[in-house]
């Protein structure tokens, strides 16, 4: 009984007619009692005090006004006709303006008599007015019954014609909260934590959210509904962390074999830093636990990676199983191709490479060895998960850089082994730490935050289109000192004509500035074949061009030590984490690095911060905390279709403390009860079920 009230269909809601349950529907997504209870206010305007005529500003978000009107007039014609209010008090006059049911009110309103009015000002003609103000008689209003936080709902304009302006959505949610029977409303948090995080009952928390006594009771709803929000996810997350961990079976690694010791006494091009020793460690003994592996391996770009990776792969040959690696794009499959097998050859790993552009007969060969066995690694792009691949005892799959993969594409690898094969996803995307809680809340993870020895910070300098001649100049010194340069520009789809002419008319204009046969100038794009790119990259790693000019195709992966110079053009244009994985191009070898952003002279506000930003910062994570604060969460690559984005109060940016909490909360009450079996917590176990049954979307996360 108690659950069925806040599962009613709203239009049994008195003041809702099957009219306006279809634009909730429609323009809200409110179907339930339940769901008109957590459409919350947006915001809280103080209705106990007034403004002065004379105090209004547009950058008011609201007044609110004492005082009469002088005169009503209608002005225009036809559509354009609307009602003019000059309104006065004693600083001062404003207009009040209304365009619809402009009529009506006309018939309505009367000079010369006191009036509250309450709306948004804007200014028209140098005056400013208040288009369709609140408005009521003066001497009507009880100002003792008038709160200092009053919600504000958003709302549409659909909404609005129908009478449910952010006005009419409090009085329907005022109206459904005073209906409410006794306990219809469950408490779905434990009393445990309802004392130890000092929350308020969920009841309690919808009343005062909705509509406040205080302030300081505001704020306890909030946060009770914030930690609410967030807790459950961590909950969920945990506990998938947890069946994960517990029940998936998983290939067990339980040695280290001649290939790994072969691999690190005798061919290790050099020694591992601190923190890739710690994380292979960390994979040796998750592999080794008869579990699948779940982890996200999180490391700034050269930070070595690959290594991690290869030194995984070998633990899974020693113990009779096949790998794969997959990339994004072929230039990195190829790359990660000759890298791996730089390093392995010696010893006679057999490793093949897969990508679309391997011919039938490659594919043929490559299948008949995969199925004997004969393949030990196989490193591609996502000709990988097609199923006619099929492995003989494929025990670990390796993603590099995950945030283009999609979920499913994860799932399908899962099935490719007999069982299924442990997962290392690896990804140089910084990402906020509390944002990873809850994106990848379900993997484990292992950072590496060292970078190899002997790398200079790399310096950066932001010049404006004024200083080309001098960076030129540079780009000159650094090339007769033997270096290399990356010259990149931006290619979008929506203006991607416009920029390859951009990039065709830049590389011109180098080869004018770098003549031949002096220099030799590569140009690498995305309208060039395969073949065409690979040709061209191949000149430039070689060390037969100077000079790369390029798309963003070299974003990920590439890595050539010689090159100690990028050149980014029209910087203004990427965002902070390309920037971030652009610059890491540079500061490979031994040289001093040098990163030159190129913008023209007029910046916004936001394009001036990400190029400060840069400047100042090499750190992948500050620079991730500043793209999140300058984005937000719903730009930031890979998450959005995560679901969790879903939030209906809490906020990733600024509730990053509560997150961190709640995740703690959820960790400490499944290390007790992984079932949630427990009494006192069966209203969690209650809350988690109720939770899913209401966000189908939400299980997808991770
Ligand atoms: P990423 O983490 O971006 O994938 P890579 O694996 O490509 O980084 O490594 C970047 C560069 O650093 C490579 O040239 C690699 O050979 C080198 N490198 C990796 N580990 C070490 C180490 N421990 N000492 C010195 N150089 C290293
Ligand atoms: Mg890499």
């Amino acid at each position: 009984m108690a659950a069925s009230f806040l599962d009613t269909p709203i239009e049994y809601l008195k003041g809702i007619g099957p009219q306006r349950a279809e634009v909730l529907k429609s323009e809200l997504g409110l179907f339930l009692f339940r769901d008109l209870l957590t459409h919350y206010p947006f915001r809280y305007v103080d209705r106990t005090k007034f403004q002065s005529v004379r105090e209004v500003s547009e950058d008011l978000p609201y007044v609110q006004l004492r005082g009469v009107i002088e005169s009503l007039t209608t002005v225009g014609v036809k559509r354009g006709q609307r009602l003019v209010a000059v309104f006065r008090d004693s600083s001062g006059t404003i207009d009040l303006v209304w365009f619809q049911g402009h009529k009506w009110m006309a018939d309505k309103l009367k000079t010369q008599t006191e009036y509250i009015v309450f709306g948004k000002p804007t200014s028209f003609n140098g005056r400013y007015n208040l288009a369709h103000p609140e408005i009521e008689l003066a001497g009507t209003v009880d100002m003792k019954l008038r709160s200092a936080f009053q919600s504000v709902y958003s709302s549409t304009e659909k909404l609005k014609s129908k009478g449910l302006d952010s006005e009419g959505l409090r009085k329907l949610i005022r109206q459904l909260i005073s209906q409410i029977p006794p306990n219809a409303i469950e408490e779905n948090l434990s009393e445990e934590l309802l004392s130890d995080f000092k929350l308020l009952p969920k009841m309690e928390a919808m009343k005062q959210i909705h509509f406040p006594d205080s302030n300081s009771l505001l704020q306890k709803a909030e946060y009770r509904l914030k930690f609410e929000e967030l807790f459950f996810i961590q909950l969920k997350l945990l506990r998938l962390h947890h069946i994960n961990v517990k029940t998936v079976p998983g290939a067990v690694f339980s040695k280290v074999g001649d290939s790994f010791n072969d691999f690190y006494n005798k061919h290790l091009p050099f020694q591992l830093t601190g923190a890739q020793k710690r994380v292979v460690k960390e994979i040796r003994t998750d592999m080794g636990s008869g579990h699948q592996m779940n982890r996200l391996l999180q490391g700034d770009v050269g930070s070595g990676k690959t290594l991690v990776a290869v030194l995984s792969m070998l633990l899974a040959i020693d113990n009779g199983f096949q790998s794969c690696l997959m990339a994004p794009t072929e230039i990195l499959a190829n790359q990660h191709f000759v890298t791996i097998r730089e390093l392995l050859g010696p010893m006679g790993t057999k490793i093949a490479l897969l990508t679309g552009s391997s011919t039938t007969k490659e594919r043929k060969l490559i299948h008949t060895q995969l199925e004997s066995g004969e393949i030990k690694i196989l490193i591609g792009t996502h000709a990988l998960i097609e199923d006619k691949v099929k492995f003989q005892n494929l025990g670990l799959v390796v993603i590099d850089e995950q945030h283009r993969f999609g979920v499913a594409q994860r799932a399908k690898l899962r099935d490719k082994g007999k069982v299924p094969p442990h997962i290392l996803i690896m990804t140089a995307t910084p990402i906020p730490r509390t944002l990873a809680m809850t994106f990848y809340g379900d993997l484990d993870t292992s950072v590496i935050d060292e970078m190899p020895p002997g790398r200079k910070p790399i310096r950066t300098s932001h010049y404006m289109e004024t200083q080309r001649l001098r960076m030129l100049g540079f780009m000159k010194e650094q090339i007769a000192l033997g270096r290399q340069i990356y010259v990149v520009y931006p290619l979008i789809k929506e203006s991607e004509k416009l920029d390859l002419q951009n990039l065709q008319k830049g590389y011109d204009d180098l080869v004018k500035e770098f003549p031949q046969p002096q220099y030799q100038i590569s140009i690498v794009h995305g309208k060039l074949s395969s073949e065409q790119k690979d040709f061209e990259m191949q000149r430039f790693v070689k060390g037969e061009t100077q000079i790369m000019v390029a798309t963003t195709v070299i974003e990920v992966g590439v890595n050539v030590p010689n090159a100690s110079v990028m050149v980014i053009e029209s910087a203004e244009r990427f965002g902070l984490s390309q920037l971030h994985q652009l610059r890491g191009r540079v500061g490979r070898g031994a040289d001093q690095s040098y990163c030159i952003l190129m913008t023209s002279y007029k910046l916004g506000a936001d394009s001036r911060t990400r190029m400060e930003t840069m400047v100042r910062t090499t750190d992948g994570f500050e620079i991730s905390e500043v793209d999140l604060k300058l984005r937000g969460p719903g730009d930031i690559e890979g998450t959005q279709q995560s679901g969790v984005l879903d939030l209906k109060i809490a906020d990733l940016v600024r509730d990053g403390q509560i997150i961190q909490l709640a995740r703690t909360a959820a960790q400490t009450i499944l290390n007790e009860d992984p079932e949630l079996n427990l009494e006192k917590n069966k209203d969690l176990h209650k809350g988690l079920i109720q939770r899913e049954k209401t966000r189908p979307d939400w299980a997808k996360v991770g």
